[in-house]
């Protein structure tokens, strides 16, 4: 297993379409092995193969649990409802926009084998699917905000604006 470099936007490497999987073999153990290590170690919730420079279709998301799924060759079967938050990427660091997505997600995919499953989410979890699965396509969750892009610092100090308008007795929200 190696960490690996996480790419950042303007890479154009990001802005592609990902390959499907076609060989279960030793190399695409390495590249699931490679992308856990580094998902780990940068502390996020979710990492798509070309993210490392990778054009396959293969994704890790983090489950409620802190599980880490492997996902080769994704396809969201279903969704429903709707969740509106502040999303990130480790591509775009320290940059956060609001962005709606639907509140529950289930996931057709592969494993590392080639076995097919199918694994649903809610809130964050579908939230990191759709996220991930659009790494695939050559998209960024940049492009479902209105352009505005914060700072955890930033966002910070609004929060703590509202609290403070709201009194003194509200606790605030949990931070991604
Ligand atoms: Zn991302």
């Amino acid at each position: 297993m190696a960490l690996r470099k996480i790419l950042t936007q303007g890479d154009p490497t990001l802005g592609k379409v990902c390959r499907p999987v076609e060989k279960f073999d030793r190399k695409l153990h390495w590249l699931l092995d490679d992308l856990k290590e580094t998902l780990e170690n940068a502390g996020g919730v979710g990492l798509a193969a070309p993210q490392i420079g990778i054009l396959r279709r293969a994704v890790i998301v983090m489950d409620a649990q802190e599980q880490m799924i492997e996902l080769v060759n994704p396809e969201i079967i279903h969704a429903e409802g709707e969740q509106e938050g502040w999303e990130g990427c480790l591509s775009v660091p320290n940059q956060y926009g609001w962005v709606t997505r639907p509140n529950s997600v289930t996931v057709r995919a592969q494993d590392r084998d080639g076995n097919f499953f199918e694994v649903s989410g809610e809130e964050l979890v579908a939230r990191c699917f759709c996220h991930e699965l659009e790494h695939l396509e050559g998209h960024l969750f940049v492009e479902h905000t209105d352009g505005q892009l914060y700072s955890m610092e930033e966002l910070d100090a609004m929060e703590l604006e509202q609290a403070e308008a709201r009194g003194p007795h509200r606790k605030r929200g949990k931070k991604r």
